[in-house]
C-alpha cells in the first residue's frame, strides 16, 4: 500500500520503535494447545496505559528479547502479529493478545536450541514489565465494506490476525458478510482458539473447515493440508472467488503460499480461467493478501 494512502486511511504504524518502546505489562500468559501436545502455543495479554497503543486488526506488535546480539547492540524485536481486535481483550482498548509458538528445534549437531524471543514470551509472567513496538503492517487490513466476504486461509500461528478479525466482525451488531476459515495444524489438540471457533460456528455465515496434517490424510495417502480442504470444496470455492465481495487473507507457514495458489490455480483451470490473471486482478482491487514466513 502506497504511504500516502496509509495515512489517509489512518492506519497507526510504528508509533513505537526499537530505540524508544513502550512499557507493557504482561496481564495473562496461557497455553492454548492441549497439555500433550509437543506444540506450546500461548496466548500472552499485554497491558499498556489508555491511550499509548492503537492499531487495527492484522497488525503485528513487536517484543524485543532482552540481552544483547553478537555484536553486542540490543536484541532487535520480532514481529508477532496482534490477535485481538482494536478494542483489545477487555474492550477498553488497553489490552492486547499475542499467539506465541515456542520455537525449540536441534541444530545440526543434535543440540537442543530455543528460540530467544518466542522463549521469553512465553515464559513471560503476569506481573513481567516488557518493551513492545509497533504496530507494524499494512498489508493485512479488513475491507472497509463490512459486506465484504472473508475466505481465511491460517496456518498455525499464523491463526492470530483472523482471531483479530472475526473478533471485530461478530462482536459488533452490525450486518456482515460471511467468513470461511480453513485452518490447518498438525493435531486436534492443537487448535488454537478452539472455545471461540465453537461459538462461532453457531453464527449465521461463519464457516471452519479443519486440516489435521498428522491425524488426515488425502486420498493418496499424504499429509492434509489447508489447500487439499480447498480442492475438496473446489466448487464452493470457485463460487466465492467468482464474487467481487470476497477477500482473501492466506497466513501462516511460508510453504503455504504455493501451495494454496496451486489449488486456486487448479481449481480456477477447471472452470476454463487463469489464475494469474485473475490473482492479478484480486491484488489490484487489493482483495488477496498473502503474510508467511
Ligand atoms: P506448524 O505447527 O509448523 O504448522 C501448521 C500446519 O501447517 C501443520 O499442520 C503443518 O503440517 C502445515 N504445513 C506445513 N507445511 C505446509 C505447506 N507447505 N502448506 C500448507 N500447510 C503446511 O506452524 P507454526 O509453527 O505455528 O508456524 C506457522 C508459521 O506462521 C510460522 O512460520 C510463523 O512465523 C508464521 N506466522 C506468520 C504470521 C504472519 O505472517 N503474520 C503470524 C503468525 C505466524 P506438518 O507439520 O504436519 O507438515
Amino acid at each position: 500500500m502506497d504511504p500516502n494512502v496509509a495515512a489517509e486511511r489512518n492506519i497507526p504504524l510504528n508509533l513505537y520503535r526499537h530505540t524508544d518502546p513502550l512499557e507493557v505489562e504482561v496481564l495473562e500468559n496461557r497455553r492454548l494447545t492441549s497439555p500433550t501436545s509437543p506444540s506450546d502455543v500461548r496466548h500472552v495479554v499485554l497491558r499498556f496505559a489508555e491511550g499509548k497503543f492503537r492499531w487495527l486488526e492484522g497488525q503485528s506488535a513487536g517484543i524485543p528479547p532482552p540481552g544483547l546480539n553478537a555484536r553486542g547492540r540490543p536484541n532487535v524485536p520480532r514481529l508477532y502479529s496482534i490477535a485481538s481486535d482494536r478494542d483489545g481483550e477487555d474492550g477498553t482498548g488497553t489490552t492486547l493478545a499475542l499467539t506465541v509458538k515456542r520455537l525449540v528445534y536441534h541444530d545440526e549437531e543434535g543440540a537442543e536450541r530455543r528460540g530467544l524471543s518466542s522463549n521469553f514470551l512465553c515464559d513471560a509472567r503476569p506481573g513481567d514489565v516488557l518493551r513492545m513496538t509497533g504496530p507494524a503492517g499494512k498489508d493485512l487490513l479488513l475491507p472497509d465494506d463490512p459486506m465484504a466476504n472473508l475466505l481465511l486461509i491460517a496456518t498455525g500461528t499464523g491463526i492470530a490476525p483472523f482471531r483479530a478479525f472475526w473478533r471485530r466482525r461478530y462482536g459488533q451488531p452490525v450486518a456482515h458478510g460471511a467468513t470461511w476459515l480453513l485452518f490447518g495444524v498438525q493435531h486436534a489438540g492443537d487448535v488454537t482458539y478452539g472455545d471461540e471457533l465453537e461459538a462461532l460456528q453457531k453464527r449465521d455465515g461463519f464457516r471452519l473447515d479443519l486440516a489435521l496434517s498428522r491425524e488426515q490424510t488425502t486420498r493418496d495417502g499424504r499429509r492434509l493440508y489447508v489447500q487439499d480442504r480447498l480442492r475438496e470444496h473446489a466448487e464452493d470455492v470457485w463460487a466465492w472467488l467468482q464474487r467481487p465481495e470476497t477477500y482473501v487473507y492466506v497466513c501462516g507457514i511460508r510453504g503455504m503460499e504455493f501451495g494454496v495458489s496451486d489449488a486456486l490455480g487448479e481449481i480456477a483451470k477447471a472452470h476454463g480461467q487463469d489464475w494469474d490473471a485473475l490473482r492479478e486482478r484480486m491484488v489490484a482491487e487489493e482483495r488477496w493478501h498473502v503474510e508467511v514466513y
